[in-house]
């Protein structure tokens, strides 16, 4: 294999491949040569010993040697050749649909053969159809065949043309260069690549196959460690070029305007706040591009220490921008805003879908021409009908899902010679494995820490034939003076069907608890009517809100204390404590019933009773990637990005230290190998071509 640059070397440069088996093989994400060994086998075939026929189970698949005592041809027009072995401990047989006269007449009774196929339940004993075989002396010697690779395939690619092509790039393995320092690899106890590939796709007749197929063994380790390390690498060098293309201003960060905001307050910043404010002033006060992840728990007051950062733009004469998912979530973003910053004289505007062609023209204008200082959107801030004046910071409120490419458009908006900062707040924890990786490019701050005062969530599963009683619930909280939540969403179903489910819901109430006023929030209303229930909502006029997922974020009412979850076991556990986390604001002991459809599955019952235990989004985050791995967890969007060939977060997260320290010694030492490895596993520039 010469060396892996650029596109590296076509398939077809291979004995016995041509165009057609090249974009099969394509089709499993092996486009160069350099790519062929890294694809893994998904198990192996023991061909390292005969078994038994009396051994033989439906489903296995083995090496057996027997006598044949029978064979016959049948069937009408379609004939079969049908033949019987016996090995003295049970029988066998073997059928082919398609045979030669030659082979009819070495398949006789008396023959003794060599057989391999995986046996299956016949209407009279286990079968193989079509077999491998080969005729045996009585007393040849015993196989030599060893542990034979099976690899992932697709339509149309058998495992001999794999085994062929793998065959012929393994015989160049040694020329694939070893990146990983000697040094590394002895304190990591990890083979050399050749050695490892070796192992992989050949393995010794007393290797430990389990230890392979689990990624146990030292040679998956090792292979796994280099991806997860170029992963890295490729994460790293995207945020060093992203920092590169312009500067961030440097803000002033020790101006009068934070200092006034927290004096008006009311409380004062926890521990954590201030630590996660001193971070972020640090970053805004350097021409180095803040490119900061904030994680806070629901409720932990993110939005404060994001107000505290704008304030230090608007300081310096720098515009802020203030983006969140959801329109409702920008029109509470815009009240605290206005609460906090109005009265220091700074200038906040909000854009959204409900302004008049008049009032949006105006305000666009008035972003462009500087006047508004702090802008809260949604994403369509960063439309290209959106102008800034002069762009210094970004905040991204409730977006984990944000992924690299995003962030990269974002720095456009700064008019090119200049950049903003950036800042991204999420209160979905994501574990730490997963924040190393999918977020390689991102400084990390934690605000791990409530606000005083508030009590926990008391949580309790409930199956939705007890729904009468948590509507006396209900009726007993509202009474009280207490309001209540009721969230009936159905995942996967369109906005259309959602939207119904709740409008039945809230009918239903009505019907039932006609005491009780209630409101309903929904994805299909307009803008104008959910702003309306949801001002009702929080004003105490309601007493009962029936919504959607929609009220899933931000939403701030602290004298709502009771919430119901419809359907709670088709929930991500990182989706039911964000809802959650809309109740417990107040003073109020709160609850939360998730109702759930009986029978529950094993796993939906595990994931509803880590709910029931703990509060701490981060435990619930890394139970959830736990149960259902990390592409649910982060969404389909950073799928992409942590689709590994070998490596598995679960499994290998313990390696994440480890890389990450490597990582920070191959950029400083071994620049080659930065380039070489992300080569070879990310792909030429491959996966970001379509930013
Ligand atoms: P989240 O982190 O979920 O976005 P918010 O920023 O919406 O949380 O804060 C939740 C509530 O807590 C808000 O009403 C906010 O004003 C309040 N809050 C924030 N920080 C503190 C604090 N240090 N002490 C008391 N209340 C606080
Ligand atoms: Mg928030």
């Amino acid at each position: 294999m010469p060396p892996e640059k650029g596109v590296g070397t076509a398939l077809t440069r291979l004995p016995g491949i041509g165009a057609r088996l090249a974009e099969k093989l394509g089709k499993l994400g092996i486009r160069r040569v350099e790519d062929l060994p890294f694809h893994l086998p998904a198990r192996y075939e023991d061909r390292t010993r005969v078994l038994r026929v009396g051994e033989l189970r439906p489903g296995v698949s083995a090496l057996v040697e027997g006598e044949v005592t029978a064979s016959e041809v049948t069937g009408g027009r379609r004939q079969r050749l049908v033949c019987r072995i016996s090995d003295g401990t049970g029988h066998l047989e073997l059928v082919f649909f398609h045979f030669y006269g030659a082979q009819r007449q070495k398949l006789v009774r008396g023959a003794r053969l060599r057989l391999f196929g995986e046996a299956r339940p016949g209407p009279v004993m286990l079968q193989m159809v079509h077999p491998e075989w080969s005729l045996v002396e009585p007393d040849a010697p015993p196989p030599t065949g060893g542990f034979i690779p099976v690899y992932p395939s697709t339509e149309g690619l058998t495992q001999l043309q794999i085994r062929r092509a793998m065959a012929a790039a393994l015989e160049q393995v040694d020329t694939l260069q070893e990146w990983l320092p000697e040094a590394l690899r002895a304190a990591l106890k990890l083979p050399s690549l050749s050695a490892a590939l070796r192992h992989v796709h050949a393995p010794e007749t007393d290797a430990d196959i389990a230890a392979l197929i689990e990624g146990r063994d030292p040679a998956v380790r090792r292979l796994a460690f280099e991806e997860l390390l170029a992963h890295r690498l490729s994460l790293l060098r995207l945020r060093a070029e992203h920092q590169r293309v312009a500067p961030a201003p440097a803000l002033n960060v020790e101006g009068e305007l934070p200092g006034a905001l927290l004096t008006q307050l009311g409380f004062a910043l926890t521990q954590a706040q201030q630590r996660v404010h001193a971070e972020i002033k640090a970053d805004l006060a350097t021409t180095e591009p803040m490119l900061r992840l904030v994680q806070g728990d629901v409720g932990s007051g993110k939005t404060v220490v994001a107000a505290l950062a704008t304030l230090s733009a608007v300081e310096s004469g720098w515009q802020a921008a203030v983006m969140a998912p959801t329109e409702l979530l920008t029109e509470q973003h815009y009240r605290s805003f206005m609460g906090w910053l109005e009265p220091l004289g700074v200038q906040v505007d909000w854009l959204g879908g409900r302004l008049s062609a008049a009032a949006h023209r105006q305000a666009l204008l008035n972003l462009a021409e500087g006047r508004t200082q702090v802008v809260i959107g949604t994403h369509a801030l960063f439309q290209e009908a959106v102008v800034f004046h002069r762009l210094g910071l970004v905040v991204v409120d409730e977006q984990h899902r944000f992924g690299v490419h995003q962030r990269l458009a974002l720095r456009d908006k700064g008019g090119g010679h200049i950049q903003p900062h950036q800042l991204v707040m999420t209160a979905t924890p994501i574990p730490r494995t997963l924040a190393m990786t999918a977020y390689a490019d991102l400084d990390v701050s934690v605000i791990d820490e409530l606000p005083p005062g508030r009590t926990p969530v008391q949580t309790v599963a409930l199956p939705d034939s007890r729904r009468d009683e948590v509507m006396d619930r209900v009726r007993v909280a509202c009474k009280e003076g207490r309001q209540v939540y009721w969230v009936c969403a159905l995942i996967e179903a369109s906005d259309v069907l959602e939207a119904e489910a709740a409008e039945a819901t809230a009918e239903r109430m009505r019907t039932h608890l006609p005491d009780v006023r209630v409101g309903l929030v929904h994805g299909r209303l307009k803008a104008e009517e959910k702003e309306a229930a949801m001002h009702a909502f929080e004003q105490g006029e309601l007493d009962l809100l029936v919504a959607t997922t929609v009220i899933e974020v931000g939403v701030n009412v602290p004298n709502a204390s009771l919430m119901v979850i419809e359907n709670a076991e088709r929930f991500g556990l990182a989706q039911l404590h964000q809802l959650r986390g809309r109740v417990g604001r107040g003073e109020a002991v709160s609850s939360c019933v998730l109702l759930y459809k009986s029978p529950l599955s094993q796993t939906a019952r595990a994931r509803l009773s880590v709910l029931r235990e703990s509060n701490d989004g981060f435990r619930i985050a890394r139970r959830d990637l736990e149960i259902r791995g990390p592409g649910e967890l982060l969404g389909t969007r950073q799928t992409g990005e942590l689709n590994y060939r070998i490596a598995d977060l679960l499994r290998d997260g313990d390696l994440l230290d480890h890389v990450q320290q490597a990582a920070a010694t191959l950029l400083q030492q071994y620049p080659d190998a930065t380039q070489a490895l992300i080569d070879r596993w990310v792909g030429a520039g491959e996966r970001y071509a379509q930013v």
